[in-house]
C-alpha cells in the first residue's frame, strides 16, 4: 500500500543523527487517507472479536481509539513511565533510539481477555515486545498486533511473531 507513503513525512536525523523519522502526523491530518487506512485495518479484522484494543503511547492512541470504536471494543492505553494515575505493571525495553519503560494499569486487561495491540510503526520490536509482556503478565491473550509501517530490516515484526503474535502492517520501508 504505497499510497500511504505519499502521506508520511520523512524527517532525517530525528530524534538522533542517522534515524529517518517516519512522521505520521501528516497522514493523520488527511481525512481521506486516514479513513482509508482505518478501513483497511477494520476490513482485515472483520468477523474477529476482541475484548480490548491496546494502543501504545502516543500515536498508537490515535489509531487505537478509532479502531476500538469501529471494532466495538474497549480501548486501553499503554503509556510511558509515570503517566498513568492508578496502580500499574511496568516493563523496561530498548528502542531503535534509547531505553524506556512502559506501563499498563493492573486492571485494564483482565485474565483471558483477548487483545488487539496497535502502534503506528514497528522498528526493532522492543516496544511491542514489552507491551505483549505487560498484557500477558496479567493473563491477557494477545495474538494479534497491527502497525501502519514496518521497517523490516530491523526485524521487529519477526521478533513479535516469535512470541506467537500475528502481525499486520500496511506498508514497509526497505
Ligand atoms: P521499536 O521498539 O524499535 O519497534 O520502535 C517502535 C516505536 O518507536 C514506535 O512507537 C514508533 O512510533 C517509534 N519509532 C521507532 N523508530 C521510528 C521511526 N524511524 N520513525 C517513527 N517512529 C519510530
Amino acid at each position: 500500500m504505497s499510497w500511504i507513503q505519499d502521506h508520511i513525512r520523512n524527517v532525517p536525523d530525528y530524534p538522533l543523527k542517522g534515524i529517518m523519522f517516519r512522521d505520521m502526523t501528516t497522514l493523520f491530518q488527511q481525512p481521506q487517507a486516514f479513513g482509508r487506512m482505518i478501513d483497511e485495518l477494520v476490513a482485515h479484522y472483520k468477523g474477529r472479536k476482541f475484548d480490548k484494543v491496546v494502543g501504545i503511547e502516543a500515536r498508537g492512541f490515535v489509531l487505537g481509539g478509532v479502531l476500538a470504536d469501529r471494532l466495538k471494543t474497549g480501548f486501553v492505553p499503554i503509556r510511558k513511565a509515570g503517566k498513568l494515575p492508578y496502580e500499574t505493571r511496568t516493563q523496561g525495553y530498548r528502542k531503535e533510539y534509547g531505553t524506556d519503560f512502559l506501563e499498563l494499569h493492573v486492571d485494564a486487561v483482565a485474565a483471558e481477555e483477548t487483545v488487539l495491540l496497535v502502534d503506528d510503526l514497528i522498528a526493532t520490536g522492543g516496544t511491542a515486545e514489552a507491551a505483549i509482556k505487560l498484557i500477558r503478565e496479567g493473563g491477557g491473550i494477545v495474538e494479534d498486533a497491527c502497525f501502519i509501517v514496518d521497517l523490516p530490516a530491523l526485524e521487529g515484526s519477526e521478533l513479535v511473531r516469535s512470541h506467537g503474535v500475528t502481525v499486520v502492517t500496511l506498508t514497509e520501508y526497505l
